[in-house]
């Protein structure tokens, strides 16, 4: 997202040239720069000591696939540690040697997804009030309950090669 306004005066934004930046949006009262900016999302694919993946179906939207552990970074918050919170927030485990894997750029939601891959001890589940039902998955099933063309299908794939 370009910003036209400031998002902490209200400020009409103007232009300043900064350095091999170029042109960026800037509020001459704040003396800020605001770069063009996307929403960061963490999405998880989690591994249990026997290889199983951590899938979730959540209780909102039409959609019944499976999908992996996902949220937003918070403000403050690095990228592993949002992974740590959602996952523990959403199926109440606690993870460990949590990895970078790849990431993914969602047009529609002007979302920038960071694919992590992390270990846990397999545990029954405790679920928020988002999730309707979680389950430890073999590599095959769940790569057959995701949606193609998924970015939780392709984080999945490239952590099951890199990790198992
Ligand atoms: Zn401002």
């Amino acid at each position: 997202m370009r910003y036209t306004y400031c998002p902490v005066c209200g400020e009409k934004l103007s232009e300043k040239i900064i350095g091999d930046e170029g042109k960026v949006p800037y509020c001459s009262w704040c003396q800020k720069p605001w770069f063009p900016s996307s929403n960061i999302c963490v999405i998880a694919a989690v591994f249990s000591e026997s290889g199983k993946i951590a899938l979730i179906r959540q209780s909102y939207g039409d959609d019944e696939r499976f999908v992996c552990v996902a949220g937003y970074v918070k403000e403050g918050e690095t990228a592993e540690e949002a992974v740590k919170r959602e996952v523990l927030e959403e199926i109440g485990v606690n993870i460990c040697g949590i990895k970078y894997i790849k990431s993914c750029y969602h047009h529609k939601s002007d979302n920038l997804m960071l694919g992590f891959a992390a270990r846990a001890i397999e545990e029954k589940f405790t679920l928020s009030g988002e999730v309707m039902e979680a389950e430890w998955m073999t590599p095959a099933l769940a790569l057959k309950a995701l949606e193609n063309s998924s970015i939780a299908k392709a984080l999945v794939a490239e952590s099951i090669e890199k990790l198992l």
